[in-house]
């Protein structure tokens, strides 16, 4: 293995892709090249400023006040163990409404900080009622509800507007996984009093994985605070006698992650220099575009891709009065095997659409439109590539139709802008 000759490994240079799944997707150039500049020090002044600089930006995005709002080091499910590890001691209880894939990925890493779940469901392809919530928090009396604002597995969208006044009125705390949903549908995080929320770059923002933002409020920083931090343990074997107030994760321990990003800039990892200016990026291009014709964006191009969908005779998955902007099910048509048609259009178009899991495994795609793919050409590229590879494998549309349908939604949202 030592002798390997070095000559066979070539430059990295991977296949032009245009990726029309449900994430990662294609980056925005501005943010590759943020992430081609040269490094500074950890503690350099530009960088602590662009650091700050950071939580400003992602306020703006969370639509918070929260002081806590900056990056952990991960893809997106850092943030989620994060939270988690900091909040949860052994044997509290937590509800999880389940509707999909990464409900149940909230109740794994939940078991693993050793609480107590609880769990409710709803079939794949709907959301909660608010009320099916209230009913159950009233039953378990958690200490933290576990929500996902988007679901990429099953493409739903849960409303959260109101869970943040239930959870006040039943001393709960709120916790969302907006990263699949975040930049691209609503997310108003104060007004809907949400106290964590965790995201990611590689959908809506149109960055890689890699850097997982999230933000907490004064009611979440209480819990975090009351534990003991990993000093204290280690001073007192706390942590050998398995005391439940410490907090398991040295890399995850929000408190010590809080106390680097916060003035006292006390020592942790080293911030992951080239992830923050991507990060830093991606905010900026939102805010800059501003979030709300961002979001309008999303559900712009999601509309155009569900019109020229449904012209083209497919059925598609799930309530659409709650889909993501972002993605969409589509369900794979009798006799046409659904992964030939992925290799087709990979093979043939070089466009990437995504595959399903668990009980929806080879009976849906999913077609994402989200970042710097929320633009006409991708939805216009993805039907069109779609529709001959289907004709060629015997599943005959009316050719054309499917475009003229996604045409017509762009020309009224013209008409409704020049009116
Ligand atoms: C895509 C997605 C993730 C991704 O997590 P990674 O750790 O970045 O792979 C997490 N949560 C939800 C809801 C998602 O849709």
């Amino acid at each position: 293995m030592y002798d390997l000759d070095i000559h066979n490994f070539k430059q990295i240079n991977p296949p032009h892709r245009l990726l029309m799944g449900p994430g990662p997707i294609n980056a925005d150039p501005r943010v590759l090249r943020a992430m081609s500049t040269q490094l500074v020090g950890q503690y350099d002044p530009a960088m602590t400023h662009y650091m700050n600089e950071v939580m400003q930006l992602y306020r703006g995005l969370f639509q918070t006040e929260n002081r806590w709002t900056m990056l952990v080091d991960g893809t997106s499910r850092a943030g989620i163990e994060a939270i988690l590890v900091s909040s949860i001691q052994p044997g509290d209880r937590v509800l999880v409404p389940v509707f999909g894939r990464f409900g149940q990925l909230l109740c794994e890493i939940a078991r693993r900080c050793r609480a107590e779940v609880h769990t409710i469901e709803v079939p794949w392809g709907q959301v909660f009622d608010p009320q099916h919530i209230e009913d159950a928090i009233v039953k378990v009396r958690p200490k933290l509800l576990l929500t996902v604002q988007g679901d990429t597995s099953t493409t739903m969208l849960q409303p959260l507007q109101e869970l943040g006044e239930i959870c006040r009125r039943h001393d709960v705390l709120l916790y969302t996984d907006a990263t699949a949903s975040f930049g691209g549908n609503e997310l108003k995080v104060d007004e809907w009093k949400i106290d964590a929320v965790s995201a990611g770059l590689q959908k809506c923002l149109a960055g890689p994985s890699g850097s997982s933002p999230i933000t907490l409020n004064d009611r979440f920083e209480e819990v975090i605070r009351r534990r003991k931090c990993v000093e204290e343990g280690i001073r007192t074997d706390a942590h050998v006698q398995g005391d439940d107030e410490f907090i398991y994760s040295n890399y995850f321990d929000l408190g010590m992650i809080m106390d680097y990003w916060g003035p006292e800039r006390l020592n942790h990892h080293t911030e992951a220099t080239t992830m923050l200016f991507g990060a830093r990026e991606c905010a900026r291009i939102i805010l800059q575009e501003g979030l709300t014709e961002t979001i309008a964006r999303h559900e712009l191009h999601g509309n155009a891709l569900l019109a020229g969908i449904q012209h083209m005779g497919l059925n598609t998955f799930g309530d659409l009065e709650h889909r993501m902007n972002n993605v969409l099910g589509v369900e794979i048509p009798e006799n046409i095997h659904g992964e030939e048609v992925r290799q087709m259009l990979l093979n043939d178009f070089s466009i990437e659409i995504g595959t399903s899991f668990g009980p929806l495994q080879g009976k849906i795609w999913r077609i994402g439109t989200m970042g710097y793919n929320a633009r006409k050409d991708c939805v216009l590229q993805t039907l069109t590539a779609l529709e001959a590879v289907l004709n060629k494998l015997g599943f005959s549309t009316k050719q054309g139709e499917a475009m003229q349908a996604a045409w017509n939604v762009y020309a009224s949202a013209m008409k409704g802008e020049n009116s």
